[in-house]
């Protein structure tokens, strides 16, 4: 470990005793001054938007100014209005039905802050996947450590500045660093861990958050298919499957990872892609609306497993020739029939690469992506709701978009999470409030309460109550 890192972890556990001791010492924020932290980061957002465009475009060498706008400053103001709007309604105690025998007692749910939570964050969207969870935690009550993602090194320093100047490090305090700093972080007893990243990073946070019994969120990747149903235009298809692939080229969690189409459909669907793509980002090496590989690795990542497919014998269609030489810009690119058994059919790809194989059918599609691990998302393109539905019948992911890619996640009141290796728990709108809440639950008995006679010798009353809990 660096000397650096060494005083990174050293602040962090400083900073997370002083959130222990605030939380201990400190009555429960009010919901006024719940609203006015949310507000905060809403202004935040609003005020700092260029200068937040800026940074992560500098940390991806290029990151389309559109891009950044509505995917994480225009989604962190939505999150935050919505919260704050029904932040009343979402922290009321939950009155429940009391079986006859324990009237005339009320029983009721109160939701809590849990106390200290943690919040990683990956590189893809390090502003949205920051703040659309701190929100929430913020909502509840609790306060707050983020970790950012090493990889977008000026957006993490600009959410330490711009947070520290808004919020006591007691309250929310952002810690920068890499991999140990992530591992320290997460050996922390937070009361919640929230994580967004890899699946294979999520194992090691879910073992570390068990020391603890810390209960954790694990928001994580996968490949996320999507199947064209036989009685859904190709050509219509290609359009939202081009946007969802490429927006952020492909570095997306929910993006389309491969497409079944029916067989025979294969040539069509991929030149569609391929001339929607051409539309969309003419000349992707100098196109400001198309953004980079974040870093050399991860290009390398992504040009070896294309090169892995074409050695394969796979067919290759690319909006442009890959040059590497302006901001990592790996172009549009489609790939017919890739090997069963090469990186780009057995890892998530999470770049701008798009496998294109033919089904026998929508049986045939359900099985091939029932031998996989469950996916974060599961885009079916069909005219008939009564086929969706069928489909959704045979297959399970952590969410759905029929006939468009990635939008469900804009839903603020549909809960967004895994299911298997794509992750655990769930958060957007409400769920997110209940993370980041203990709800405890509570039976309010009157100071005289029949249920005192039912104590020992027991006799007619103990029989009497005995018949009424026998219905
Ligand atoms: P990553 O797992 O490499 O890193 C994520 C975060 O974990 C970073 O802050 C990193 O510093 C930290 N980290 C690294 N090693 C750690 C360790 N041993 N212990 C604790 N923390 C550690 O992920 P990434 O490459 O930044 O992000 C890409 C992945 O995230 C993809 O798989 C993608 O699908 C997934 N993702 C999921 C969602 C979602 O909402 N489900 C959203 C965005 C990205």
């Amino acid at each position: 470990m660096s000397d650096v890192e060494a005083r990174q972890i050293e602040r962090m556990k400083s900073v997370f005793d002083a959130q222990k001791a605030a939380f201990k010492a400190g009555k429960v924020r009010s919901l006024s001054e719940r609203a006015a932290d949310i507000a905060k980061i809403e202004t935040m957002a609003k005020e700092k938007a260029e200068a937040f465009c800026e940074a992560v475009s500098a940390d991806y060498g290029r990151r389309s100014a559109a891009e950044t706008q509505i995917a994480e400053i225009g989604f962190t103001i939505a999150t935050a209005k919505h919260a704050r709007k029904h932040l009343k309604s979402w922290a009321k105690d939950r009155s429940v039905p009391v079986p006859m025998t324990l009237a005339p007692g009320k029983a009721y749910i109160r939701r809590e802050p849990k106390g200290v939570v943690g919040i990683v964050a990956p590189w893809n969207y390090p502003i949205q996947l920051a703040l659309a969870p701190l929100v929430p935690a913020l909502a509840a009550g609790c306060r707050v450590m983020i970790k950012p993602s090493e990889y977008t090194p000026r957006v993490a320093d600009m959410l330490k500045d711009t947070l520290g100047e808004l919020f006591s490090e007691d309250h929310v305090a952002v810690i920068t660093g890499g991999p140990a700093v992530g591992q320290a972080f997460c050996d922390l007893p937070f009361d919640h861990l929230f994580y967004t990243g890899s699946t294979h990073v999520g194992r090691m946070v879910a073992q570390a958050a068990a020391k603890n019994l810390t209960p954790v969120t694990l928001e994580l990747g996968g490949k996320s298919p999507t199947v064209i149903a036989p009685d859904f235009d190709v050509e219509e298809a290609a359009k939202t499957i081009a946007w969802g692939k490429y927006f952020n080229a492909g570095q997306t969690c929910v993006a389309p990872d491969y497409v079944l189409t029916p067989k025979g459909s294969e040539n069509q669907l991929a030149d569609a892609v391929i001339a929607n793509a051409q539309k969309f980002w003419p000349d992707p090496d100098s196109n400001g609306d198309y953004t980079g590989i974040v870093s050399e690795r991860h290009y390398k990542r992504i040009a070896d497993m294309v090169e892995e497919a074409r050695a394969g014998g796979a067919d290759i269609r690319q909006s442009a020739t890959p040059t590497g030489s302006n901001h990592h810009a790996y172009p549009p690119t489609v790939v017919l029939n890739p090997p069963a058994d090469s990186r780009l059919m057995t890892e998530e790809i999470f770049g701008p690469v798009l496998p294109v194989l033919g089904h026998d059918g929508l049986d045939e599609a359900a099985r091939f992506i029932n031998e996989r691990d469950r996916p974060l998302a599961l885009y079916v393109y069909t005219k008939s709701k009564a086929t969706a539905r069928d489909f959704l019948d045979k297959t399970m992911s952590g969410g759905v978009g029929v006939n468009v890619p990635m939008l469900h996640l804009s839903v603020e009141d549909l809960p967004f999470g895994g299911t298997g290796a794509s992750g655990y728990g769930a958060y957007h709108g409400e769920d997110g409030y209940r993370t980041f809440c203990h709800e405890r639950s509570v039976f309010h008995a009157p100071v005289w309460h029949p249920i005192r006679l039912m104590a020992p010798p027991y006799g007619k009353l103990f029989e009497f109550f005995k018949k009424l809990q026998a219905g």
